[in-house]
């Protein structure tokens, strides 16, 4: 296949930047190969520098829901961009912004927003010791909350591709208050609780995990937590930075119908602009200076820009689309099961919504125990299968990938038919 530009790319790429990438998943490493460079990119297609065209099952890891280079989107990322880039002071946008976020989600009683996913996550959880004056935090294996320091124990994602599990650079005395248990562990959890429950000052979790692949939460498991916080005087915390506006426009709380404490947002909420925000309880949330001790600020946070293309974003999140999203995910979580059984290759399927994951293990995955016995090399061979076919999987087996709106029946056939194609290459594959 012709990768000329983008070999020619990934070469000089790796004189500046190191691994040649912004952020390591990109390289292409868990997979092998060179990372595809994109040119452009408009509603479920990519275009890259070789000027081939893909059918996109990442969407910028999330956030592009509506589709890339959606023209509402553009046109106000447009308009924005035309009254100044950025003023550090406070703008109406916000207040629409943040008035929008609370009536999607109502546990949001007050937020703040930030620019990425891993300062929501990080500044949440420095609220949550602030307000409770603990400092134990727990967190569930194979889950990913960014690369704040302490949430870099037993992380998932791109961590868990490399078989780096642990950080570099991470102090043992920080990472020592951060308390690991087995996601969809009731008793674990309830343990812990009666061992350190008056230590812990959060326990933090991704609704539905997408950072292990898609993992949904066992009966109850969510609950538990909610329950053992409450009784315990510990702040629950809901990362929804995946599936925030993904799983429903209210994220995954709306569609279990559960009110945890704090939540963090991100990726879809910007539409693709370095966006993001945690938010809870207001009691929890006035900790924050200036109306507090808990000091967090950005220079950049409640960017005009940003907060315009997610104001826009979040105008479109209708019934409409999630009924779509479901009904392509469920196209595509049938035909990938078919194409798994004519194959005979020993894999399954997980969705929840439009979150998918193809997992090279019998299954089914419940926690990170089960996701780790999955066979990596058959996922690079059906990753590169993919893209030979066009189609721009997760280039890691612990990625969840993602349909947006402007995915159409066609090209859930077409990825369908590619991972027929490519099962078969793992099939043949020497043992
Ligand atoms: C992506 C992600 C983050 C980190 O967000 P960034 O914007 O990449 O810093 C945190 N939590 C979850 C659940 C995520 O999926």
């Amino acid at each position: 296949m012709a990768q000329e530009r983008s070999s020619a790319l990934f070469e000089r790429a790796q004189r500046s930047i190191p691994g040649g990438v912004n952020s390591p998943v990109r390289a292409f490493r868990a997979v092998g190969g060179t990372p595809v460079f994109i040119d452009r990119a408009e509603g479920a297609r990519l275009f890259s520098a070789d000027g081939k065209e893909y059918i996109d099952f990442i969407g910028s890891w999330g956030p592009m829901i509506l589709g890339h280079a959606q023209p509402d989107v553009i046109a106000a990322v447009r308009e924005a961009a035309l009254r100044g880039l950025s003023y550090g002071a406070p703008t109406e946008l916000e207040v629409r912004f943040a008035e929008k976020i609370r009536e999607l989600y109502p546990s949001m009683e007050m937020l703040r927003c930030v620019s990425s996913g891993t300062e929501a996550t990080m500044s949440a959880l420095r609220v949550a010791r602030g307000f409770t004056k603990r400092d134990f935090i727990v967190k569930f294996e194979g889950c990913y909350h960014g690369h704040a320091d302490h949430l870099l124990v037993k992380a998932g994602s791109g961590l868990a591709s490399f078989g780096t599990p642990d950080s570099g650079g991470v102090p043992e005395a920080i990472a020592k208050t951060t308390l690991t248990l087995p996601f969809n562990d009731k008793e674990a959890l309830a343990a812990l609780f009666e061992r350190r429950g008056s230590e812990i000052a959060a326990v933090i979790v991704e609704p539905v995990v997408g950072n292990m692949g898609c993992v949904a939460p066992q009966d109850g498991f969510l609950e538990a937590i909610l329950e053992q916080c409450k009784a315990h005087g510990a702040i629950s915390i809901f990362d929804e930075v995946m599936t925030g506006c993904r799983l429903s426009a209210g994220g995954a709380q709306q569609r279990f119908g559960l009110k945890p404490d704090m939540t963090t947002l991100g990726k879809i909420v910007g539409g693709g602009m370095p966006l993001a925000v945690y938010g809870g309880r207001a009691d929890i949330m006035q900790c924050i200076a200036p109306l507090g001790p808990v000091y967090q600020a950005g220079t950049l946070s409640g960017n005009p820009i940003a907060v315009s293309a997610g104001l826009a974003t979040l105008a479109r999140l209708d019934a409409a689309l999630y009924e779509r999203l479901e009904s392509l995910g469920s196209r595509l979580e049938q035909g990938l099961n078919e194409a798994v059984k004519a194959s005979g290759v020993s894999a399954c399927v997980q969705r929840v919504g439009s979150m998918i994951t193809l997992f090279f293990h019998k299954g089914p995955v419940h926690s990170w125990a089960d996701a780790d016995g999955c066979n990596r090399k058959q996922f690079g061979v059906f990753f590169q299968g993919m893209l030979e076919r066009g189609v721009y999987w997760p280039p890691a087996q612990f990625e969840a990938a993602f349909i947006s709106g402007a995915h159409t029946e066609a090209d859930i056939d077409n990825a369908i038919e590619a991972a027929k194609a490519s099962l078969e290459l793992v099939s043949k594959m020497k043992t």
